[in-house]
């Protein structure tokens, strides 16, 4: 074990210390970092809650089309999301540094402590992320059925309702209770982030076990404003992955060695000294298993015929139903459960009849973080496909914020609608080479996670889904 960890130690030294840097050495021990960003992200999510409010789409124009135009649709949706995916993806956890929810869970924290309400710990099962597959599930179904990010209102609700989770949580349960158990994009930040290369970690395991405070640790600094020992309940000293980390910084705040312990590196990808499981727990591969159904209708959302094959079944079943107003939340239910419960269930047989895993669901655990780095690849270009077409309709909403004047002459025909930033025969190779370095990584993973198994029961389901996504992106082009 010793032997283990002074291998890791070795390499967490590959990487560059962002805190040798003066103004970021500066900036993370400021007292009012992360707090100050987070309040502007506060201010900004509040603003654009209020000013969705009671909005919706105008009589006779298109909702897509409205979502464009309006402010509060494009920033959220065309922005904000995207981005936090590609954030996600290239630097870990970096949005929860910022985000505006933890805040409001801390200072809730903070209140319900002050007025002695009890507030309990976080049932085992939660913290296994149970709910937030749940969650992020019904905000997905949410989404297909209300086309919430295409209503300034329902996003403006949407907002709300994350705002308030947050506010009730911190009040009545302790340790950063929403992030850890309740935050919908909480396992999607987790899973899509473990490659990051931003992470906090010990420069050397040594000096922490001589460490006699232990501040990281301490439960006492855990109420503290600043320098508080780790809220998240983790153990900084062991820190060997990007999962659960929000790279909050405060326990390099806390660690009061000379000189610090704890490193926020800047390191290359998917660093190899990572912990890897073999098998992934239920709850991670539940939320694979539902995001690979979102992400393999978004990419078919960008290439008709593909579209139009996807859609199929669900068209059919709502037109033997006879209720319109079912079509979103049957062609949800189609992508999130249907779709992927039977490709997941081809590549699982596959595995196994391989002599990969036991059974099905063996194999599902075994293949789900593999799989995700593809899919989290896929997930990135959708993200730039839509920024690269909503984007165009910024200049628009910034001058006409509510959008009506806006949709209302683009759906007249009055005025021209904006070319993409970016078009298909750009944004289609550069998705394809995203797939191909996702599958490439993805290959590296399942030999990291387990080297000593055949790699051949993997390395099948991989390639299927490899090429099934570089396929829907590569018709983008088409
Ligand atoms: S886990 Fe969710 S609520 Fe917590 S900081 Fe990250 S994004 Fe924000
Ligand atoms: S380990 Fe450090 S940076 Fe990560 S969540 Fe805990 S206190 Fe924040």
């Amino acid at each position: 074990m010793a032997a283990q960890r002074a291998n890791t130690v070795k390499h967490n030294m590959d990487g560059f210390n962002l805190l040798r840097l003066r103004p970021v050495r500066v900036l993370v021990h400021w007292g009012g970092f992360p707090y100050v960003f987070q309040a502007l992200f506060l201010v900004v999510f509040v603003a654009l809650g209020v000013f969705g409010w009671g909005r919706f789409t105008p009589d006779g124009v298109n909702d897509k089309l409205y979502a464009k135009c309006n402010i509060v649709t494009l920033l959220i949706w065309a922005v904000w999301w995207p981005a936090m995916i590609w954030l996600a993806v290239l630097l870990g956890r970096a949005w929860c540094t910022v985000c505006p929810l933890e805040l409001v869970g801390n200072i809730s924290e903070r209140i319900g402590r002050r007025l002695s309400l009890p507030q309990a710990s976080l049932p085992r099962w939660v913290a296994a992320g149970a709910l937030i597959v749940a969650l992020y599930a019904l905000v997905q179904l949410v989404v297909a059925g209300l086309h919430i990010h295409r209503v300034p209102h329902y996003t403006a609700l949407f907002l709300g309702a994350l705002l308030g989770l947050s506010l009730v949580t911190g009040l009545l349960l302790k340790d950063r209770a929403f992030c850890r158990g309740f935050c919908p994009v909480g396992l999607l930040l987790g899973t899509y982030g473990r490659g990051g290369m931003l992470a906090v970690r010990p420069h050397t395991a040594e000096a922490c076990r001589e460490c006699a405070p232990r501040d990281c640790l301490l439960p006492a600094n855990r109420t503290k404003l600043d320098a508080r020992s780790c809220p998240s309940l983790l153990t900084p000293s062991r820190l060997d992955s990007n999962r659960d980390c929000l790279i909050c910084c405060q326990c390099i705040k806390a660690c009061q060695l000379k000189p610090k312990n704890m490193q926020l590196l800047l390191r290359r990808p998917f660093h190899p000294d990572d912990a890897r499981e073999g098998l992934a727990s239920w709850p991670v591969t539940l939320f694979v298993l539902l995001v690979s159904g979102f992400v393999a209708y978004e990419l078919c959302s960008e290439w008709k015929p593909a579209k139009v094959l996807f859609g199929i079944v669900p068209h059919w079943l709502t037109a033997r139903i006879g209720s319109d107003a079912l079509a979103g939340w049957i062609n949800g239910i189609w992508m999130l459960v249907v779709v992927p419960l039977v490709g997941w269930t081809v590549l699982g047989l596959l595995t196994r009849l391989l002599g990969g895993a036991t059974s099905v669901r063996e194999a599902w655990r075994r293949l789900a973080l593999p799989l995700v780095v593809i899919i989290a690849a896929g997930h990135m270009a959708k993200g730039l496909a839509k920024f690269t077409s909503w984007g165009a309709f910024l200049p628009h909403a910034l001058n006409d914020s509510s959008g009506v004047t806006t949709a209302t002459a683009f759906g007249a025909g009055a005025a021209t609608l904006p070319p993409a930033l970016l078009g298909k025969g750009i944004v289609s190779p550069v998705g394809v080479i995203l797939v191909a370095a996702g599958f490439l990584v993805s290959l590296r993973e399942a030999k990291r996670a387990g080297p000593e198994r055949p790699m051949l029961p993997v390395v099948v389901p991989l390639v299927a889904v490899g090429l099934v996504l570089a396929t829907l992106v590569l018709g983008w082009g088409m």
